[in-house]
């Protein structure tokens, strides 16, 4: 994508491989990658994207250079952009992402974002003034929940006898805002100062670690909310003095000052939006449909609609919590990659191609 160009939605799969449970039940593997070509088939179906990674489509480290690192250069010229990982559950979310921490924390896209962040940022140090902010939350029944909260647990309340996470008495819920320009903010949630990868790490690290904790007591929760790691690059480029040539000018650069944000999002399991009607209909909202999912689905529709777009067509940005968090990094200028995740496996077949309309819906 180019830098400026107008707003579209990149769209790649990734196919995981059969994993232990599947074998074990003896599943077969019903998608097939057409060799050379970005498109998946399953039954009688075939869909077309940007890419398809996994076993038998370019390889999974192909999707960071294709599809990711072109956002993270982004980043330094100062463009938003959204990474969401959507499938439905088992599907290779969390791995795909590196959200959490046991899985992907060594080839999940998250951390390859880190590596590539903290080294451009080495060789740039020289000229440009950087700062790094992180914040980590969950999206869970249209409440915003913040991963990074300081434990208020000091070693002496240890000591006392006090286990555990102590939740702040009164604190008000998280709030989106939104600044007269245009720039989406959360109101409340810990914003965390970073200068080095280990701390960045470690962020990622605490908010994992918290969404596996909830996950356990609280009816896999992990599956039913949306967690968004973001990071936020401030930079401010240091005057430079040329050393004056024969013929040429001193010339002296003017200061400037960027801001963009990256939102890595690991989505709710999808295997609950269930939609009716056909492609390109609004999805119809039912007992049990994550809000987000739909709403993302029919803005993503939206911002991909050429001719719609051209007609200035209302985005429903401001029908959940999730659209209306990365509304400015979702269309306009900023860059969006969707990577659908599924699993070969038949007993998935039904999903599967729940995902890949879904997924197709957003090109
Ligand atoms: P989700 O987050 O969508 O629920 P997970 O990322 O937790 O799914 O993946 C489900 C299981 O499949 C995990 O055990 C994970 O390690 C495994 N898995 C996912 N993707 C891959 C992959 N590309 N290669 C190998 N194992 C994978
Ligand atoms: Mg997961």
């Amino acid at each position: 994508m180019e830098a400026g160009e107008n707003c579209c939605v990149k769209v790649a799969v990734h196919v995981r491989p059969l994993i232990g449970d599947e074998k074990l039940q003896g599943c077969k593997d019903c998608v097939t990658v057409v060799p050379g070509k970005p498109q998946v088939q399953i039954g009688t179906h075939s869909f077309t994207f940007d890419h398809v990674y996994g076993i038998t489509g370019s390889p999974s480290s192909a999707m960071f250079e294709e599809c990711i690192a072109p956002l993270v250069d982004g980043l330094f010229q100062g463009y938003n952009a959204t990474v969401l990982a959507y499938g439905q559950t088992g599907s290779g979310k969390t791995y795909t992402m590196g959200t959490g921490f046991k899985d992907g924390y060594q080839t999940g896209i998250i951390p390859q974002v880190m590596d590539v962040l903290f080294n451009k940022i080495e060789t740039l140090k020289h000229q440009t003034e950087f700062q790094l902010h992180v914040s980590f939350i969950e999206i869970l029944k249209e409440e915003v929940l913040d991963l990074l909260e300081p434990p208020c647990m000091s070693k002496q309340e240890t000591a006392n006898g006090h286990v555990g996470k102590v939740t702040v008495p009164g604190k008000p819920p998280i709030q989106i805002r939104e600044t007269s320009n245009g720039v989406i903010t959360l109101a409340g949630s810990t914003e965390v100062s970073v200068s080095t990868l280990k701390e960045m790490a470690a962020c990622l690290e605490q908010g994992s670690l918290g969404r596996a904790t909830g996950s356990t007591n609280m009816n896999n929760q992990s599956s039913r909310s949306h967690a968004i790691f973001t990071i936020t690059l401030e930079q401010m480029r240091k005057p430079t003095h040329a050393i004056p040539s024969e013929g040429s000018l001193n010339e002296t650069m003017n200061e400037e000052y960027l801001c963009a944000k990256l939102h890595l999002v690991d989505l709710a399991g999808s295997e609950r939006a269930k939609r009716t009607g056909s492609d390109g209909q609004r999805f119809k909202e039912g007992v049990h449909i994550n809000k987000g999912l739909l709403a993302l689905g029919n803005v993503i529709s939206a911002l991909g609609d050429e001719k719609k777009r051209k007609e200035g067509v209302h985005v429903p940005y401001r029908d959940s919590k999730l659209t209306r968090l990365l509304q400015d990094s979702l269309g306009g200028n900023s860059r969006t990659v969707m990577i659908a995740c599924i699993s070969p496996a038949d007993i998935n077949a039904e999903e599967t191609l729940n995902t890949l309309k879904y997924a197709n819906r957003a090109r």
